[in-house]
């Protein structure tokens, strides 16, 4: 299987470095990093100051060579109802994203100094792990250390492991 990183927007070397480890680990894929695109027009919405998640991953899909993609962006996203998303992906769709924004958040929800480059460079390969976990047809995992565990904010994507709980790895298996 290939997956295809679709960076959008400006995303540092080390991010798309973080992302291509963590996938090729856990699901012991081939991993390319496109080169970047620009944020989809219309994909931002004055009213909220924020990105569609949608749209990045129509993006994803569009551009993207793998079997998988998954576009990874700074901006800051959000999907219907919600304040805002990590990321976003169809249950077995091909398309998928991550925003980095609110990963940079402090475990408090405030934006500080104090997330150290390692604990947003462990969210970030979570977070990749997980949505691509859902286009491979994974849903939350009840397991709280399971990648695949529903995190809200990022209290709960610090608990999670960078991996598959054993019963979600035989699944995708
Ligand atoms: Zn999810
Ligand atoms: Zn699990």
């Amino acid at each position: 299987m290939l997956v295809d990183i679709v960076p959008v927007g400006e995303v540092p070397a080390p991010v798309k470095r973080q992302a291509s480890d963590a996938l090729q680990s856990v699901y012991d894929c081939d991993v390319s990093v496109h080169e970047p695109r620009e944020i989809p027009s219309g994909a931002y919405d004055e009213g909220r100051s924020q990105y569609r998640a949608e749209e990045f991953i129509e993006l994803a899909s569009r551009v993207g060579r793998g079997e998988k993609n998954i576009a990874l962006t700074p901006e800051d996203l959000f999907y219907r109802r919600r304040n805002y998303v990590f990321g976003l992906a169809y249950l077995d769709g091909n398309g998928s994203v991550v925003s980095t924004y609110r990963l940079q958040t402090s475990s408090d929800g405030g934006f500080s100094e104090r997330g150290s480059d390692e604990i947003f460079g462990d969210r970030v390969r979570k977070e990749i792990v997980h949505e691509i976990g859902h286009t491979l047809g994974l849903e939350h995992c009840d397991n709280k250390r399971c990648v695949m565990n529903f995190s809200p904010t990022v209290r709960e994507v610090d608990v999670k492991e960078p991996h598959l709980c054993g019963s979600c790895s035989r699944r995708v298996r």
